[in-house]
């Protein structure tokens, strides 16, 4: 199992305080091995801590491009169609 390396030494375990052997891929924050799981992410198996393993990662990812994609789409397509709407108006 690859842990990512710790990047911030004397940080310790976020879930029991032990010695970090990686950091989060969600939470970023260090955990030690014990207190590690893996998790399926949208782009394969992610290690993560336990706190992060309980929660339903992908659910959290499509919320995440919900928010981020989708929404400033529509709002794009509701700004086209307007100025589209508006043109129509205007030239007809
Ligand atoms: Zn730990
Ligand atoms: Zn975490």
């Amino acid at each position: 199992m690859d842990v990512l390396a710790v990047s911030d030494e004397g940080s310790r375990c976020a879930v029991c305080g032990g010695h970090p052997d990686g950091l989060c891929a969600i939470c970023h924050r260090a955990a030690c091995a014990d207190c590690v799981a893996i998790v399926r992410g949208p782009l394969g198996p992610v290690a993560c801590c336990v706190d992060c393993g309980t929660r339903d990662v992908e659910a959290e990812y499509r919320d995440r491009i919900v928010r981020d994609v989708v929404i400033p789409a529509l709002g794009l397509a509701v700004g086209l169609a307007a100025l589209a709407a508006i043109g129509w108006i205007l030239v007809r």
